[in-house]
């Protein structure tokens, strides 16, 4: 099923006196195609949240309309838009087994819905089995482990076979292992049911690995709406550059003057298409390798090697930040003791921003 959602805007009162209210979303746009997996990403606050409770009916908007398909479900109460929800929190009965917390949600149904016991058990069994936790069903949640609880959480989501599946940051209360097992975990179940999912996180990695469209959000506000590898390569502001990436993108300030970008003194590559002016100048961690006639120099404060990825630390005058990163194999061989360091720059891998709205300027760079 589709979602739609048009101009949806929530504000909550202030409690402080004479303040203004909270805007937490803030005239949201955006079409979730149907049986896609779509990642909610921004920090802390941004109002994903929100976002999800306004799709499955818990909060009312303040203005603008969300649509089923070509349903308007706006003023239409949570338990009858067929919407699955999992919670960082699990949420489960800890009195209860995995199979009677998985059955809950169909002991409401009423009326020519009502189902059998015998039904209601095949149906948790079936959801359980899909979430591969059907040896478990008579223990308690107590007597399960995070990742096992959270399973039984989705099951439980998935055996009213809704609609749409919401999961808000599902995956925090997991340890570093179980978080990537997991996550992989919810994209073959996501495959398999095809039923549109909307995923929240404030972490760019789930988000990148999971989704198969990724919604960047910032202060209620939706930033960009791409493939992973799209936003990724083209963020459209700074924030997005800066959002996405491990390392993150290093900014510096630069400047465009007669076909030519400079960082500091260094004159880096030449430019097209843009006019002279002051720039932020980004620069992805990947773009750098050691060359000794490379254009840019930067002091050497470090080389760390984590696995198979090396990376130099470094300084350089015309820095947003205080250090730099460079991932560069070539780095496997570079003294400690050097005190600057060259490096060559892929062009691909160089943003523009502009100083005045940090929106992307688009250009050609050699
Ligand atoms: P996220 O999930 O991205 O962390 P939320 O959607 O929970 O963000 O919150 C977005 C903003 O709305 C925050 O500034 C938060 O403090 C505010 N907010 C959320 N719920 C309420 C509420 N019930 N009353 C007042 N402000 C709220
Ligand atoms: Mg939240």
């Amino acid at each position: 099923m589709k979602i739609t959602l048009d101009h949806l805007t929530k504000k909550f009162p202030n409690r402080a006196k004479n303040k203004p209210d909270v805007i937490a979303v803030n005239d949201f746009t955006f079409e979730m195609p149907d049986g896609k997996l779509v990642g909610l990403l921004g920090p802390s606050g941004c109002g994903k949240s929100t976002v999800l409770n306004l799709i499955c009916g818990l909060l009312k908007a303040t203005e603008g309309k969300i649509f089923f398909d070509e349903d308007d479900v706006t003023n239409i109460p949570a338990e009858y838009r067929g919407v699955g929800i999992v919670f960082q929190n699990y949420a489960l009965y800890p009195h209860l087994t995995v199979e009677k917390n998985i059955m809950f949600p169909l002991e409401n149904f009423k009326g020519a819905d009502k189902m059998s016991k015998e039904e209601m058990r095949a149906r948790a069994l079936e959801a359980a089995k899909l979430v591969q936790i059907d040896q478990l069903m008579d223990r308690k949640p107590a007597e399960l482990s995070g990742g096992q609880q959270q399973r039984v959480a989705i099951a439980r989501a998935l055996v009213k076979q809704p609609r749409v599946l919401l999961m808000d940051e599902p995956l925090s209360n997991l340890d570093a292992r179980l978080r990537l097992q997991t996550r992989e975990e919810i994209r073959r179940i996501q495959r398999e049911t095809k039923i549109t999912t909307i995923f929240v996180t404030h972490d760019q990695e789930e988000a990148m690995s999971i989704s198969d469209l990724i919604v960047v959000m910032k202060d209620g506000v939706l930033q960009q709406i791409g493939k992973p590898q799209q936003i990724y390569d083209e963020p459209c502001n700074l924030f997005v550059a800066k959002f996405l990436g491990t390392p993150p993108i290093n900014v510096f300030h630069g400047r465009v003057e007669g076909g030519k970008l400079l960082v500091g003194q260094d004159e880096i590559l030449s430019v097209e298409g843009v006019e002279n002016q002051d720039v932020w100048c980004a620069i992805r961690p990947e773009a750098f390798t050691l060359a000794e006639d490379g254009p840019m120099q930067c002091a050497l404060h470090g080389v760390e090697i984590m696995g198979r990825d090396v990376s130099v630390v470094a300084g350089h005058p015309a820095l947003e930040g205080v250090q730099m990163r460079a991932i560069t194999p070539s780095a496997r061989k570079l003294d400690d003791d050097v005190e600057n360091v060259r490096f060559r720059l892929d062009p691909e891998k160089v943003l523009l921003f502009s100083k005045a709205d940090e929106k992307r300027i688009p250009c050609e760079l050699k």
